[in-house]
C-alpha cells in the first residue's frame, strides 16, 4: 500500500458497538493500519472520515477517523493504574497543597519503608511537596493527602475526563466522548 500518510499519524478512535469508546483511559485508539486491517476482516463499520485518502493501485481509500466494532465487547471497568490515571483521580492537583502546577507522584507511605506503588499508596504532588515530605510517612511530615487514595471506577475517572478534555482530539471524535447522558447529574 503506498500509502501517502505516516505510519503514526491519523489514530483511529474505536467505538464499542453501542457506539461508545471501547475504553477510555486509555482512550481506544487503533494506528490507521489496523483500522483498514479490521475493516477488510469485516470486523468494523467506519463510522466517520479523515479528510485524506490512501492510493494504492488497486483501490483508493478515504482514511477512517473513527470505527465502531460489529460485535459488543463487554467494557472494562476497571482503569488500568497508570501515572495519567492516577493525575484524572487526583483531578491535577497536588493532594498535599492543592497547587496545579510541577505535578509528580508520592507515594504515601515510602517505598523506604514498604510503600507500594499502588492506587491506593501514589498520589499527585507537587515538586515542592514531595520535597518536602521526602522519605517521611505521613504522620512523620505532619501532611496528609486532601483524599485518602483509592482504585476509581471508569465511571469516576470519566467524570474527571470530562473537565479535562484532552489536548488533540480530531473533531470528529468530539460527539463520541464526554457526552454520556448517563453520566449526567
Ligand atoms: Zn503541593
Amino acid at each position: 500500500m503506498n500509502a501517502h500518510v505516516s505510519q503514526g499519524g491519523w489514530p483511529v478512535l474505536v467505538l464499542n458497538a453501542d457506539f461508545r469508546p471501547l475504553s477510555y483511559y486509555p482512550l481506544s485508539l487503533w494506528s490507521w493500519q489496523d483500522a483498514i486491517k479490521a475493516v477488510f476482516l469485516d470486523r468494523v463499520n467506519i463510522v466517520e472520515f479523515y479528510d485524506r485518502a490512501i492510493h494504492s493501485p488497486s483501490f483508493d481509500m478515504q482514511l477512517p477517523s473513527v470505527v465502531s466494532l460489529k460485535s459488543f465487547v463487554k467494557p472494562s471497568t476497571h482503569p488500568a493504574f497508570t501515572r495519567f490515571n492516577v493525575f484524572l483521580r487526583d483531578r491535577f492537583v497536588c493532594q498535599y497543597c492543592g497547587a496545579p502546577d510541577d505535578l509528580t507522584f508520592d507515594h504515601v507511605t515510602p517505598r523506604s519503608k514498604g510503600g507500594q506503588t499502588t492506587w491506593d499508596n501514589v498520589v499527585a504532588a507537587c515538586s515542592p511537596c514531595n520535597l518536602r515530605k521526602g522519605n517521611l510517612t505521613p504522620h512523620q511530615a505532619g501532611m496528609f493527602p486532601k483524599q485518602t487514595p483509592f482504585a476509581p471506577t471508569v465511571h469516576q475517572l470519566h467524570r474527571n475526563g470530562r473537565l479535562f478534555p484532552p489536548n488533540y482530539l480530531h473533531e470528529s471524535w468530539l460527539d463520541y466522548l464526554y457526552w454520556d447522558t448517563e453520566l449526567d447529574p
